[in-house]
């Protein structure tokens, strides 16, 4: 049985203040909302992460939203993945399109930044999808998988299987624009089909495939209905830890 997840994308919102609150009601909503076979994520801004971690202790587990592509040295101002590890994170974000978009970051660099992470005993949550043009010309489906054979598919199989892939339609992220469930399932059997091409059936069963692109607490439980779909990576909704905690219980 793979994993069902429902990480929370906080991107570049909530001070540290704030951000520990927020952690903090996360915690006690989901516990009080008692959902076995869930993993819940919190990936936070970078300079939240061990104070989030503190908060947090072990029933949400916490992920970062990005790490660099180098291991260490004069990179001012970007975070390894060791140094993403040491602060309790378990999860990384790679990919995500808004890092694709505004740091062009391709995917040869985030195939870098998979091995690193994979080195350190991270999961990757890795992102991948299309924008608005590619799904109207239809290309969607050999956009997404480029971006997994050029990201993912130099790892081994056990390297991959300890990757989590998100589908995130562009067109979808931030804009009240949710893929319908149909949608969501069509392109989330392909990519298992493209990773069963290249992994074989087993690895393909074992991935966890999230949907991210406003998911909400009205829009999970159809999404997360369909058998491909393993749950979501959610931006906006995972500010408030009620609605937050209302996916979580979607399944
Ligand atoms: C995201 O940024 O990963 C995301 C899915 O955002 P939103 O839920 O706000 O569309």
């Amino acid at each position: 049985m793979r994993k069902k997840i429902v990480a929370g994308n906080w991107k570049m919102n909530k001070t540290l203040q704030e951000g520990v609150q927020l952690a903090s009601e996360v915690k006690e909503s989901v516990a009080k909302a008692a959902v076995k076979d869930v993993t819940v994520i919190v990936c936070t801004p970078f300079i939240h992460l061990t104070e989030v971690k503190k908060t947090l202790g072990n029933g949400v587990a916490l992920g970062a939203q990005n790490c660099a592509a180098e291991p260490k040295g004069a990179f001012t101002g970007e975070v390894s993945a060791e140094m993403v590890k040491s602060t309790g994170a378990t999860y990384v974000i790679i990919g995500h399109s808004e890092r694709r978009a505004y740091y062009g970051e391709t995917d040869a660099i985030l195939n870098k930044k998979v091995n690193l992470a994979l080195e350190q005993g991270l999961t990757p949550i890795f992102c991948i999808g299309e924008v608005l043009q590619e799904r109207e010309a239809n290309i969607h489906f050999d956009v997404v998988k480029k971006q997994l054979s050029e990201g993912l598919f130099s790892l081994s199989a056990e390297q991959f299987s300890n990757v989590v892939i998100a589908y995130e339609p562009v067109w979808a992220i931030g804009t009240g624009k949710t893929a319908t469930s149909e949608q969501a399932q069509e392109i989330h059997k392909y990519i298992r089909g493209v990773i069963a091409a290249k992994y074989g059936n087993a690895v393909a069963d074992g991935i966890t495939i999230l949907y991210g692109g406003s998911c909400n607490a009205q829009n999970a439980k159809e999404l997360f209905a369909n058998p491909d779909v393993d749950g979501g990576l959610i931006g906006g909704a995972s500010l408030k830890a009620a609605d937050f905690t209302t996916i979580v219980t979607s399944f």
